[in-house]
């Protein structure tokens, strides 16, 4: 990554932040729901991940090893959900 670090923090903020958009696709609270990165292995809350909503959509990293662990983007029509970089999401049943 090219960007210097002051300008990528600027864009970062905490897993809360994308608290509205995954309760819209989950149909409920999910920054408490524990997620482990596929690239490092580590295990958290999706609330504990790193939020960039300057890129296209939504990007959740790891704030371990900084490697994308889920992509969001919405079109008018549709949600996109890439979870390549998470070993398992855990969703409580309702
Ligand atoms: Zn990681």
């Amino acid at each position: 990554m090219e960007e210097p670090m002051d300008r990528v923090h600027e864009n970062m903020l905490d897993g809360n932040a994308a608290a509205g958009i995954l309760d819209e696709i989950f149909g409920g609270e999910m920054t408490a729901s524990p997620t482990e990165c596929e690239h490092c292995g580590r295990e958290g809350e999706l609330g504990s991940l790193l939020t960039f909503t300057q890129a296209p959509g939504l990007v959740l990293r790891c704030p371990a090893c900084s490697e994308v662990m889920l992509r969001v983007v919405q079109t008018p029509d549709y949600t996109y959900l890439d979870v390549r970089g998470a070993v398992y999401l855990r969703l409580a049943r309702r």
